[in-house]
C-alpha cells in the first residue's frame, strides 16, 4: 500500500490537472506515469487523424528526422559518491536514448546539463519530499518549451518507483511548462544499482510517455480502447520481469507484447516501439510539440 500511495504521490506532484480516475494498478508498477482527461483526449484526437489519413494516404507527411533538443538535469544526494551521474554516464544514457528511438528517426540532442547537490530533494524513496522545494528546483532547472525535453535524474529516487512523466496534452498552459518532463531514479541508467533493470530502458520508456505513448496495458482489459494504438495487442496485466511469453487476453489475437517499450518488462526484454506507436509519436510531435517554444 505504501508503494502505491507513494507513486500516487509522485503521479500528483506532476499532473497538470487532476487525475483521472484509471483502474487500480495490479501489482507493483515501476512507473507513476497517469493520464489526465486532457492527455487520453488529446491522445484520442491523435487517432481520430491517423484513421483519418488512412483513407486519405495524401495527407500524409513525408517522414522526417526528429530531433528533439534536451536538457539532462541531475541531482544527488550529498552521501553519493561524486561519480554518480557524473558526465560519463550521461553521455551512456543518452547513448542508450539514441539508440533505441534510432530505427524511428528520433534523436536526442544534448543542449545542457545541470547538477545540484541536495538532500532534501534527493532524500531516497521514504525520506518524504515537499512538493514546494521540488517545484521551485523544476522551476529553476527547466529549460525551454514545450518542444525540449527536461530529464531529471536523482541519486537517491524520492519516491519507491523507477520513473514518471508527463503525456503531452492539447492547449498545456505555458505557466507549466517546468511540470513537463520526466523523472528517473539513478539506479536505471547503464551500469546502474537496479539488476535487470539498468540498460538505461526506463528513460526510454518514459520518454515514449512524453511523446504520447500510454502503457501497453492501459486500461487492464481484454477489451476497450486499450492504448489506443491499434498494432499493440490487448493486455490486461502488466508484465513483471522477461517471461519467455505471456498472454493475458487468450481470447484475444495476439500475445502480451512483453518486449515493447511501454510494458513492465525488465530491461533485457524490452526491444521495440511497434509502427503503430512510431506513427502515434510522430504525430504527436508535429500537433503538439513541434515549434512550442518558451
Ligand atoms: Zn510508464
Amino acid at each position: 500500500m505504501q508503494v502505491k500511495r507513494i507513486a500516487a504521490a509522485a503521479a500528483a506532484l506532476l499532473t497538470p490537472t487532476s487525475a483521472v480516475g484509471l483502474p487500480k494498478k495490479q501489482g507493483r508498477g515501476w512507473c507513476a506515469t497517469e493520464a489526465t482527461e486532457g492527455s487520453l483526449r488529446s491522445i484520442a484526437a491523435l487517432r481520430e487523424t491517423e484513421l483519418a489519413s488512412r483513407s486519405d494516404p495524401s495527407s500524409l507527411r513525408p517522414r522526417q528526422a526528429i530531433v528533439i533538443p534536451t536538457y539532462l538535469h541531475v541531482v544527488v544526494n550529498s552521501s553519493a559518491s561524486a561519480s554518480v551521474l557524473g558526465e560519463e554516464a550521461l553521455r551512456v544514457q543518452l547513448d542508450a536514448m539514441n539508440e533505441r528511438f534510432g530505427p524511428h528517426d528520433i534523436r536526442f540532442a544534448l543542449e545542457g546539463t545541470t547538477r545540484r547537490v541536495d538532500d532534501a530533494l534527493a532524500p531516497g524513496p521514504y525520506g518524504g519530499v515537499e512538493a514546494e522545494p521540488m517545484y521551485a528546483y523544476w522551476r529553476e532547472t527547466h529549460a525551454g518549451g514545450y518542444d525540449t525535453l527536461n530529464l531529471w535524474f536523482y541519486s537517491n529516487f524520492p519516491w519507491d518507483i523507477f520513473g514518471a512523466c508527463t503525456l503531452p496534452e492539447q492547449n498545456y498552459p505555458e505557466s507549466r511548462y517546468y511540470r513537463d518532463g520526466c523523472h528517473i531514479a539513478s539506479g536505471t541508467i547503464p551500469g546502474g544499482e537496479i539488476a535487470d533493470y539498468n540498460l538505461g530502458l526506463t528513460a526510454v520508456h518514459e520518454i515514449g510517455h512524453w511523446l504520447g505513448l500510454l502503457h501497453t496495458f492501459e486500461g487492464y482489459s481484454c477489451s476497450g480502447p486499450g492504448d489506443l494504438v491499434d498494432d499493440t495487442p490487448q493486455q490486461a496485466e502488466a508484465t513483471s520481469g522477461c517471461p519467455r511469453s505471456k498472454d493475458s487476453c487468450p481470447g484475444v489475437s495476439g500475445a502480451d507484447p512483453i518486449s515493447n517499450y511501454m510494458d513492465y518488462s525488465s530491461d533485457p526484454c524490452f526491444e521495440e516501439f511497434t509502427p503503430g506507436q512510431e506513427r502515434r509519436m510522430r504525430n504527436m510531435w508535429t500537433t503538439l510539440r513541434e515549434g512550442r517554444t518558451a
